[in-house]
């Protein structure tokens, strides 16, 4: 999806001037919706077509709109509709719009990242003494790096029983703006996995209302979350110019 500024701009004054040269009881709206992207419906004098901005990103789609309009919103065509699924998904990766993760992340409170490189057997340790005294500790690993390229998503970390108890953390985590209460977040959420292999229910699902409960226990849980929602597009895309004066050989960038 190309998604430039000027680019929507340009789509969004040519689905306008579209309109009032052939629809001129129709009125446009701009929504920034997280289910219904694309409507019409019938007002006092004409309609309204509510269209996601995110939409007008996908060119070819929004030059398939007239047909839909003209038709009061009955014909659908699937390149129209393989658009809007990629708006929803692309919205759903991302939590939001650019412009609202871009206001959320400005009032962002700062976030103390950890030195690097990161000892992650320390950080573990921490985890594990703090939390999870009562069970032992597995061990931690870092996972394989995918290197600079974009990723279309992430398992921060994993966990496996076999042969002997291990977690694996993604490498990008070892980038030096990741919040050290994001790497706890992660090595908490996959020591309770481990915590239920160690308390094992038989047929217990793996991310049970029990689990879900003990994650809870992570004094930073939402902040953790929120964080995640905020900055995972620059964990998947890589944030330039952070990363290009901070990482340095070693830190997988
Ligand atoms: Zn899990």
């Amino acid at each position: 999806m190309i998604d430039s500024d000027d680019l929507i701009k340009s789509q969004q004054a040519w689905l306008m001037t579209w309109l009032q040269r052939h629809q001129p009881t129709c009125r446009l709206r701009i929504n920034n919706n997280r289910s219904t992207m694309l409507s019409m419906r019938a007002e006092k004098h004409g309609y309204v077509v509510s269209v996601h901005e995110r939409l007008f990103g996908h060119p070819l789609a929004i030059h398939e709109l007239p047909t839909w309009i003209a038709s009061r919103g009955r014909k659908t065509s699937s390149l129209l509709r393989q658009a809007l699924m990629d708006v929803f998904h692309d919205q759903r990766q991302q939590g939001g719009s650019k412009e609202q993760l871009k206001k959320e992340r400005a009032v962002f409170p700062a976030l103390s990242a950890p030195t690097q490189p990161l000892d992650l057997d320390g950080a573990l340790d921490h985890v594990h003494s703090t939390w999870f005294g009562a069970i032992s500790r597995p061990l931690v690993v870092w996972g394989r790096d995918p290197g600079a390229r974009n990723l279309s998503s992430i398992r921060f970390g994993s966990y496996r029983r076999r042969p002997s108890p291990f977690i694996t953390l993604h490498p990008r985590l070892r980038r030096t703006w990741v919040p050290w209460i994001f790497i706890e977040h992660v090595l908490f959420h996959e020591l309770c996995h481990h915590r239920q292999f160690c308390e094992p229910i038989r047929g217990e699902a793996q991310h049970s209302v029990r689990f879900r409960s003990w994650e809870r226990a992570y004094p930073q849980h939402q902040l953790a979350n929120d964080w995640q929602r905020l900055y995972l597009e620059f964990i998947l895309h890589g944030r330039p110019e952070i990363d290009e004066r901070l990482t340095g050989p070693d830190l997988g960038a």
